[in-house]
C-alpha cells in the first residue's frame, strides 16, 4: 500500500506515491507561475490525478503535504506561507473535499526532517538534526527519538538564530546576522560579496554580481581561487557556528545537511567537522557526526509520505490511519 508525499515548493509541486520503504514509485513535478491559492491547489490536484492514475488502481491510504511556512497542523491550515504570501489557507479542507482520504499537512523542512529520519541518514538514531543549506536554512530535531514540534509548531526554526548580531548580513526575517543569512546558499553569495573588494582582480564577480551562484563560489575555491578560498572560508566559519550552537543544545548523533550547498560532499565536511569541534567546547569530542543528507531534494516528499502512512509528523510507528471522509 502507498502513500502521497507532496512537496510544495515556492516554483513547483512535487507529487510522489511512497512505499513503507521510503521508496518513490512515480511522481510528477508541476511548475507553479500564479501564487493565489486556488490556482496553486488546482496545481496539486493535476499533480496528484497524475500520480494516482499511475498507480493504476494500488490503493492509496492517505496524502501528506510539506508546505514552507507555519502550518496549524491540527486543522490542516496554513498560518503563513512566506513563499505564496498566504496567510490562514484550509488547505487540507479543501484538499480532502475532493480526494476523500486522510490529508496531513506540516511545514516542509519538518517533513524533510521526517524522511531523513525515517529512510535516510537518520535511521536508527534517537538524536537527529537535518538542516537545508539552499535559498535559507531550513531545519528539523528528533530528540530522544521524538521529533520536536513544539507549542505552535515552530520547534526547528534554525535558521533564524543569531550568529552575527552585529556585524552580520540582513535576514529576510528584519533580523541582523541569522544563520540562514550568513550560511545558507545564499549567504554563500552574500560573503563573497562581501569580500570582493578586497580582490581586485577576481573575476568571480566582475559584471555578473546579480547572477553569481554559490556552485560557481565552492568551484572556485576548490580551484584554488583567492577570492573563492576567502568567501568559501568565512561562509565554513558561520556554518560552523551555527551548527556547534545546535550541538550544544541538541547534542545529535548525527547532523545531516540537505540541499545546493551540501552537494559539495567531502570538500566541505572535511573543512567544517573541524571547525565545529574547536566551537563544540562542553560536548565531548566525536559525539556528532556530520554527514552529507541521503534522499537529495526527494527528502520534503518522502517525509509528507511517512507522514500520512503514521497518520500524523511523527517517528513512532507505521501505521496507515483510519480512513476520513
Ligand atoms: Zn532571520
Amino acid at each position: 500500500m502507498r502513500t502521497i508525499g507532496i512537496d510544495l515548493g515556492g516554483s513547483h509541486v512535487l507529487a510522489t506515491t511512497v512505499d513503507e520503504g521510503g521508496k518513490i514509485l512515480d511522481r510528477k513535478e508541476i511548475d507553479v507561475v500564479d501564487h493565489e491559492p486556488d490556482a496553486v491547489i488546482k496545481i496539486i490536484f493535476e499533480a496528484v490525478d497524475a500520480v494516482v492514475a499511475a498507480a493504476k488502481g494500488d490503493q492509496i491510504a492517505a496524502l501528506g503535504l510539506g508546505s514552507p511556512g507555519n502550518i496549524d497542523l491540527d486543522a490542516g491550515i496554513i498560518k503563513y506561507s512566506p513563499n505564496f504570501g498566504w496567510r490562514d489557507v484550509p488547505l487540507a479542507e479543501k484538499l480532502r473535499e475532493r480526494l476523500k482520504m486522510p490529508i496531513f499537512i506540516a511545514n516542509d523542512a519538518r517533513c524533510a526532517t521526517l524522511g531523513e529520519h525515517a529512510h535516510g541518514t537518520g535511521q536508527d538514531t534517537q538524536n537527529f538534526v537535518l538542516l537545508t543549506l539552499g535559498t535559507g536554512i531550513g531545519g528539523g530535531i528528533v530528540a530522544n527519538g521524538t521529533l520536536l514540534i513544539g507549542n505552535a509548531a515552530s520547534a526547528g526554526e534554525v535558521g533564524h538564530h543569531q550568529i552575527r548580531a552585529t556585524d552580520g548580513f540582513y535576514c529576510n526575517c528584519g533580523k541582523i546576522g541569522c544563520f540562514e543569512a550568513q550560511a545558507s546558499g545564499t549567504g554563500l553569495i552574500r560573503h563573497a560579496l562581501a569580500v570582493a573588494p578586497s580582490f581586485p582582480r577576481s573575476t568571480l564577480v566582475a559584471g555578473k554580481a546579480d547572477k553569481l551562484g554559490s556552485k560557481a563560489i565552492r568551484k572556485a575555491a576548490e580551484a584554488g581561487d583567492p577570492h573563492g578560498v576567502a568567501a568559501w572560508a568565512r561562509y565554513l566559519d558561520d556554518l560552523a557556528r551555527g551548527i556547534a550552537n545546535i550541538v550544544a543544545f541538541v547534542n545529535p548523533e548525527v547532523i545531516a545537511l540537505g540541499g545546493g550547498v551540501a552537494s559539495a560532499g567531502d570538500y566541505m565536511l572535511k573543512a567544517l567537522r573541524p571547525r565545529v569541534e574547536v566551537l563544540s567546547t562542553m560536548v565531548p569530542p566525536g559525539a556528532t557526526r556530520i554527514v552529507t543528507a541521503a534522499l537529495g531534494n526527494d527528502a520534503g516528499a518522502i517525509g509528507a509520505a511517512t507522514m500520512a502512512r503514521r497518520g500524523g509528523l511523527t517517528t513512532q510507528g507505521d501505521r496507515i490511519p483510519a480512513h476520513v471522509s
